[in-house]
């Protein structure tokens, strides 16, 4: 029996982690993947307050080692099932606790057009930082219109001989800042109001055919990379019947992080929440494991 069991070693899962233990609780955090999430693989965080600048992957380390000093128990293991009774499976065993954080954040979102599977890893890809540099000297775009999109762009631009930028609308979603950084950089070109139609190549990724929203025409780009950041999907599929979730799939909780089961608490990007940052999913960390160290 564990006082606080957390799903998900992201940033809201870690920071709730540091919060319980800190709170004298026995904390075990199931991950599936690699601690971190999301934030492991943005190259620069210039926007963590009191922080002016570190990168995805020493940030996230930062909040492991930290939780791990705290005494956290951490397991890599996929949850399976939960019971209404907070029993918590996983393939290698069951675990039962007082409370329970849900904190599986969200993954990459796909174009969903044709080919798209095929090509992944033989030229589209959702992660510039783990990918850019197989592309060094290349062409390459980004699809999207968000911070991802734009600083993709950017690490991109480092290393790539052009990069497109392709967003669907005549406006960024991303931060101003941002957008202003790149149109200062030579080898970066916007192309808006233009979505991505149709990948073409032999064995690997050739060219992109985009289609112009506002003439209709259709546009054929040469490029050996495309880098698909069009935002995320909520990884909650296991959550369904358990604690209510709204028409996307994101938790329905309030800023309290209480969804409408007592004892379960959702924090992070897997919450209904309108602002997505770090600086939130840490905030629903502390909150979400404040309220679970009361049960
Ligand atoms: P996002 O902000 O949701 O942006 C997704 C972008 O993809 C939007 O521009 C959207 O277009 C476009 N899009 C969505 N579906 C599409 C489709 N099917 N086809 C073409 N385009 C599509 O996602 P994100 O950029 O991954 O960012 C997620 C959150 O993390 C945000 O809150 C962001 O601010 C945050 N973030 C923060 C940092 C940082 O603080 N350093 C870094 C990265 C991300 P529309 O604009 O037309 O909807």
């Amino acid at each position: 029996m564990k006082d606080v069991i957390i799903i998900g070693a992201g940033t809201a899962g870690l920071t709730a982690a540091i919060y319980a233990l800190r709170s004298g609780k026995s904390v075990l955090v199931l991950e599936q993947g690699n601690y971190g999430g999301q934030i492991i693989n943005t190259p620069k965080v210039e926007n963590y307050p009191g922080i002016e600048e570190i990168s995805g992957y020493e940030f996230a380390s930062g909040l492991f080692r930290q939780a791990e000093k705290l005494g956290m128990e951490y397991r890599c293991e996929k949850v399976t099932a939960i019971r209404p009774d907070k029993t918590v499976e996983t393939a290698e065993g069951s675990y039962q606790t007082k409370a329970l954080i849900l904190a599986t954040g969200a993954k990459n979102r796909m174009l969903g057009i044709e080919k798209e599977e095929e090509y992944t890893g033989r030229g589209v890809s959702y992660c510039a930082t783990c990918d850019g540099m197989f592309f060094r000297g290349k062409r390459v775009a980004v699809a999207g219109g968000g911070n991802t999109a734009l600083e993709d762009a950017a690490f991109l631009s480092n290393y790539c001989e052009k990069v497109y930028l392709i967003h669907r609308r005549d406006e960024f979603r991303g931060e101003e800042k941002l957008v202003s950084e790149l149109r200062d950089k030579e080898n970066v070109e916007f192309l808006l109001n233009k979505t991505v139609q149709e990948l073409e190549g032999e064995t690997a990724l050739q060219a992109v055919i985009l289609h112009d929203k506002i003439s209709g025409e259709e546009i054929r780009l040469e490029v050996n990379g495309l880098f698909v950041a069009i935002g995320q999907v909520p990884e909650t599929e296991i959550f369904a019947g358990l604690v209510e979730r709204d028409e996307k799939g994101y938790i329905v909780a309030g800023e309290d992080c209480r969804t409408n089961v007592g004892g379960i608490f959702a924090a992070g990007d897997c919450r209904k929440k309108t602002v997505r940052q770090l600086t939130t999913a840490a905030a629903d960390g502390a909150v979400a494991a404040l309220a679970a160290a009361q049960m």
